[in-house]
């Protein structure tokens, strides 16, 4: 039988508010246990809730950056259920009344480009964490978490594959961290994903039962959980067995997912409107104010250096992918004038040193003026391209500006052509025998003249010159 893989995905990003969604707790990762905290967010008795105007804000440009509708009435609601991390007993979030509604993004695998439609955007608050203690029989509570600010953003069952699905969350990723409202910190939990997949018989209208995978920290895990729970899932029906309803972990070292719980449904969180928050009204003119603060999305920004700077769409994909690295790439083209050349450059060893390290491009020590001025200066022929493959490693391990290294080092490039004349008839002189094989047919013995006229100049000689000088010379 063939089935059809069917993928929703719910993300968590972590809004960059520096105060929590309802008080003025500091929001910061790490810190003291339950240092971060106030009555609101513990959930003391007869506390009021304010919300944060910024949160909102936040949502907002989210919402308007993934194309979605936003509600002129919104409002906030209380998910009921009980657990240790969640002091009030209750969660504040939105829903029937959400934020926003009805977007979409697009999404490209193997050069096809389609549309994920996103459900609903809407706002809440993070509960705390438990940390185990393996020695003990006790586990803490560390309520710091509570409170901080959160977007769902729940996507329409439009996946399908887990291929499409690692596609759409790098999307989204770079969305919200475009807009700076998210640290994108998938390891830390400011970005998080619960995938809901199922499968069906290709051609079936009905959707088949769903699972729920969580406990996936990376992009790639996500897309691993997938796989494994799609071969589950289709290795269940073969063997006619059902699909149950319900919560799974991935379990990276295994590299399987271990179902955790049934899947609660809505009903039983007893969703009613908080009576402590006020209806957020979102009018046109402040739409339009967020509207008009987004920043230029990776898309566009894709397509424009595309169009701008002439460089291959996966150059343009690569120099886009961190917002920086494309300011980055952009003051070097600025300031050299050379698009594909600083393409190359900042695609090849600047990255390839950042890598290595793990280093932002924030935190690069090659700055934008010297590895533009780097490029002149390969133009302007004072470095050949072999030598500044040289320099610029120096020039990443001590942040100085390539002029200095290559006077330090003595590299500049031999360019005068009444010295190299001297320098290839002196060679000529001192090897009749290559030279009369050369004149008789034996063209390969060009490249044994090249390397001499190199060994001669300790590689500084413009290779150009020396190919057209040598060329002229060595005729008979
Ligand atoms: P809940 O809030 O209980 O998790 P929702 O109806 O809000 O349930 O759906 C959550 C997610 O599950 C959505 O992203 C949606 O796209 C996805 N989803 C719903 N039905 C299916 C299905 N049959 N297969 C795969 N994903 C699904
Ligand atoms: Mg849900
Ligand atoms: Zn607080």
């Amino acid at each position: 039988m063939e089935f059809e893989t069917i993928i929703g995905l719910e993300v968590h990003a972590q809004m960059l508010t520096n105060t929590k969604i309802f008080c003025n707790c500091s929001t910061k990762f790490g810190g003291a246990p339950n240092s971060h905290t106030c009555p609101v967010c513990l959930g003391m008795p007869g506390v009021l809730p304010v919300l944060n105007k910024k949160v909102v804000e936040y949502a907002m440009m989210m919402a308007l950056a993934t194309n979605c509708t936003i509600n002129p009435s919104n409002s906030f609601a209380r998910k009921n259920y009980f657990y240790p991390d969640l002091p009030k007993g209750y969660q504040i979030s939105q829903y029937a009344y959400p934020l926003a509604e009805h977007g979409y993004v697009w999404v490209e695998t193997a050069g096809n480009q389609k549309k994920i439609g996103i459900t609903r955007i809407h706002m809440e608050e993070d509960a705390g964490k438990l940390i185990h203690d393996e020695n003990n029989p006790s586990s803490y509570v560390d309520l710091n978490r509570t409170g901080v600010p959160l977007i769902e953003i729940v996507g329409e069952p439009d996946i399908r594959s887990p291929e499409e699905a690692a596609e759409y969350l790098k999307r989204l990723h770079e969305i919200l961290v475009y807009l700076e409202i998210c640290d994108g910190n998938m390891e830390e939990g400011s970005f998080r994903c619960d995938a809901n997949v199922s499968i069906r018989p290709v051609g079936q209208k009905e959707y088949g039962t769903r699972t729920e995978l969580k406990n996936m920290n990376s992009f790639r895990n996500v897309q691993r959980a997938l796989e494994y729970e799609v071969k589950r899932q289709q290795y269940l029906v073969e063997n006619g067995q059902p699909i149950i309803q319900e919560t799974r972990l991935w379990d990276d070292a295994q590299g399987a997912t271990n179902s955790m719980r049934s899947k609660e449904e809505a009903h039983d969180y007893r969703y009613f409107p908080d009576p402590d928050l006020v209806k957020v009204i979102v009018d046109d003119e402040w739409i339009a104010r967020i509207r008009e603060s987004l920043p230029e999305l990776p898309t566009a920004k894709r397509e424009r250096f595309i169009k701008e700077y002439q460089i291959p769409a996966y150059d343009a994909g690569v120099l886009t992918a961190d917002k920086a690295l494309a300011l980055y790439y952009e003051d070097v083209v600025r300031l050299c004038g050379k698009p594909k050349q600083a393409s190359n450059w900042v695609m090849g060893d600047v990255l390839r040193f950042l890598n290595e390290e793990k280093r932002d491009i924030r935190r690069c020590p090659i700055t934008a003026k010297s590895l533009a001025d780097m490029i002149n200066l390969i133009e302007e022929g004072t470095i050949s391209g072999k030598m500044a493959k040289d320099i610029i490693g120096d020039m990443y391990q001590t942040g100085r500006p390539p002029q200095d290294i290559i006077r330090e080092k003595g590299l500049v490039q031999i360019t005068d052509e009444g010295e190299l004349t001297k320098t290839i008839a002196a060679i000529i002189d001192a090897n009749p025998g290559q030279l009369a094989d050369y004149r008789s047919g034996k063209e390969k013995l060009f490249g044994f003249f090249v390397g001499q006229v190199m060994k001669a100049t300790q590689g500084k000689a413009n290779p150009q010159l020396v190919n057209s000088l040598l060329k002229k010379m060595l005729a008979p």
